[in-house]
């Protein structure tokens, strides 16, 4: 488990590159994708917050049995996504690091929970939150604090219907410049589109980010959420290696 205190945004610093699929779709869709990729920082979602009803909701508790088993013969840190406080108790024998969506940044009471529980959480923006609401948000996890809240900036609305939301840089400059957070930038959700992920996530990098979160999947075309963002298994590893290029410029380690 990484020493998350330890990350701090300064030479010698660890970068965390935390990636996976959207939604957990079945065991092989898990085994390949760690096999191929040998991430020990996993991402995937088993409670989804769709748009729509009728969307894929995500394999929920099936999911947990799924990454139980293949927590047996694989060591890795699982980071998912937890919309209700009921499903804490069950989550909390998979997940390492806990993630509240963007759509979920103003449910106090799931905060209160989480803190309670004391294991780590990246709290995502939600998509038109202000900074100061943000950080509001964290003080409703004290025990957790700077040591064990990452926050994520994955895009904010603006006016502009051609790409998903947009990537707010300048709030990792800003929160790094005024704050003790770790920020991380999610730009799978900030664009929606692959081909946009690489290049933001470079820039993410330069602008001071403490990690990632990307998307990615075996077979992206047949992805049953965010199939449009999502990286193949061989852009990921051309992405990640790109990113530890970049951080080796910056004296940073990547922790993926
Ligand atoms: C996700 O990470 O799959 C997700 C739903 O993100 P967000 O909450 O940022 O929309
Ligand atoms: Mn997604």
């Amino acid at each position: 488990m990484i020493e998350y205190s330890a990350m701090h945004n300064h030479p010698g610093s660890e970068f965390l590159f935390i990636a996976g699929p959207c939604s957990l779709e079945s065991k092989e869709q898990i085994q390949t994708f760690l096999q191929q990729t040998r991430q020990t920082h996993l991402r995937a979602g088993l409670f989804k917050m769709r748009t729509k009803a009728d969307s894929f909701q995500g394999l929920g508790k099936k999911g947990i049995a799924i990454i139980a088993d293949l927590k047996k013969t694989n060591a890795f840190d699982f980071y998912s996504e937890i919309t209700d406080p009921r499903q804490l108790e069950e989550l909390a024998d998979i997940v390492d690091v806990f993630q509240v969506g963007s759509r979920n940044m103003y449910n106090y009471e799931l905060l209160r929970e989480l803190n309670y529980l004391g294991r780590p959480v990246i709290l995502k923006r939600a998509f038109s939150a202000t900074l100061s609401e943000w950080i509001n948000a964290c003080e409703y996890m004290p025990d957790l604090n700077e040591k064990k809240i990452i926050l994520c900036e994955r895009g904010i609305r603006s006016f502009e219907p051609s790409y998903r939301n947009c990537l707010d840089l300048n709030a990792v400059v800003y929160l790094k410049e005024t704050t003790d957070f770790k920020v991380i930038v999610d730009p799978s959700h900030a664009c929606g589109k692959a081909s946009m992920v690489a290049p933001l996530a470079k820039a993410s990098v330069m602008a001071g980010a403490d990690g990632l979160l990307i998307e990615s999947h075996p077979e992206p075309k047949r992805a049953l959420s965010d199939a449009e963002q999502a990286l193949n298994l061989e852009e990921l590893l051309l992405l990640r290696q790109d990113i530890q290029n970049l951080c080796l410029t910056m004296g940073r380690k990547v922790t993926f």
